[in-house]
């Protein structure tokens, strides 16, 4: 049976947060514990499993991302299927995967991006025996403002990771000079041994420690690299982040991290983006919300109110005679844009009523007056009348 997806099982969205998810867990816990359902317990107890062990693998940042990656495989399901099957933009997981070779010709970046964690490494690389050996992923975090979440960007970033030396173009021979065969294992890489046990003679393999199982033997190494064929390189990347990107979701791009080993491929670059707070917007979902200061007069009369839009643009948005204060408007299809779907937010501002702390002598008898139209007081409730 095909296992339920974690977020479906604990009912929360993928973007729910750590206390989203632990409230939904404590809740589905309660409710199917075992001995909460006596007459049902077979099926609780598969439920309570359920619940359990998505909650154990979205409650660990680290398992979250890998599954939010790679759902319920793992990434030993194969990291070159890994960005298409989990379909970055088919709406699974808050992954958009890019090719490299997808970034050729966005003209001049001036802007770096800030990157505010460096790099980790080594986590991902799949190993196989003897077999290619994908590099390393990379994971940086990069901070974006609020309105270039929305409206999507494109940054350099400066990464540091290793990359073919020059000098020796990989080899990790000095240039001039070039790499022989290793005369102790003949170029094999292995070399067989015979020894005399109790048992008599066993043959074993084991490892050249002559050339580390290359084969090749460097007589002269690179000066630069030090005969390993790679160096360090900061490099500068080139990263296009979707319009309509959450807070610490992440962009992949293929092949930009660590390069493999005996003919493997380039690992993966993790770009996580983390989104600045806005003075005053903030999001929900795809929906903008915003707060807009009125007058007493404007609310009480109504007004055509001047709504800034975060792509800079204005709205003009009448708002009714008599609005109250906390009231909410909603200007449709002026939100985020969903980065899966065509979907758009709303953009939805609440009208805050600013009481006047400071009048002129000509508006204190204006009002004076008005109150004098007014009921002011609250009515006064006559015992034992029934109106
Ligand atoms: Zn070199
Ligand atoms: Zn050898």
């Amino acid at each position: 049976m095909a296992k339920r997806d974690y977020y479906e099982v604990l009912g929360v969205s993928k973007n729910a947060t750590d206390d989203e998810l632990k409230k939904a867990y404590r809740k589905l816990a309660k409710k199917y514990h075992p001995d909460a359902n006596p007459d049902n317990k077979k099926e609780a107890e598969a439920k309570f499993k359920e619940v359990n062990e998505a909650y154990e693998n979205l409650s660990d940042p680290q398992k979250r991302k890998m599954y939010d990656t790679f759902g319920h495989d793992g990434p030993q399901g194969g990291f070159g299927g890994a960005g298409g099957a989990g379909g970055p933009f088919g709406g699974q997981g808050g992954y958009y995967s890019y090719s490299s070779s997808g970034f050729d010709g966005f003209g001049d970046f001036g802007d770096l991006g800030d990157i505010f964690s460096s790099i980790f490494g080594g986590g991902r690389s799949t190993r196989q025996k003897n077999g290619p050996i994908k590099g390393a992923d990379i994971e940086v975090g990069l901070d974006i403002t609020f309105e270039e979440a929305f409206l999507g960007v494109e940054k350099e970033i400066t990464i540091s990771r290793n990359d073919t030396c020059d000098t020796c173009h990989g080899t990790g021979a000095k240039p001039g000079t070039s790499v022989t065969k290793c005369s102790v294992c003949n170029g094999t890489g292995q070399v067989r041994q015979v020894q005399n046990t109790i048992l008599g003679q066993m043959q074993t393999t084991r490892t050249c420690n002559n050339c580390h199982g290359t084969g090749e033997v460097i007589k002269e190494p690179c000066e630069t690299c030090r005969g390993k064929g790679k160096v360090r390189k900061q490099p500068k990347i080139k990263v296009k982040i979707p319009a309509g990107i959450g807070d610490r979701q992440t962009v992949v791009l293929r092949g930009e991290g660590e390069p493999g080993e005996k003919g493997g491929m380039r690992g993966d670059l993790y770009i996580t983006l983390r989104i600045k707070r806005h003075r005053i917007y903030s999001r929900d979902r795809n929906n903008v919300l915003c707060e807009i200061p009125v007058t007493i007069t404007q609310a009480t009369l109504g007004a055509d109110l001047k709504i800034p839009m975060v792509d800079g643009t204005t709205e003009v948005y009448r708002i009714p005679e008599g609005t109250q204060t906390g009231t909410k408007f909603t200007i449709r299809g002026k939100g985020f844009r969903s980065v899966n779907t065509s979907a758009q937010g709303d953009f939805i501002f609440t009208v805050i009523v600013q009481t006047p702390k400071k009048l002129t002598q000509e508006q204190r008898i204006l009002l004076n007056q008005l109150a004098k139209t007014m009921n002011e007081q609250p009515p006064v409730k006559k015992k034992g009348l029934f109106f």
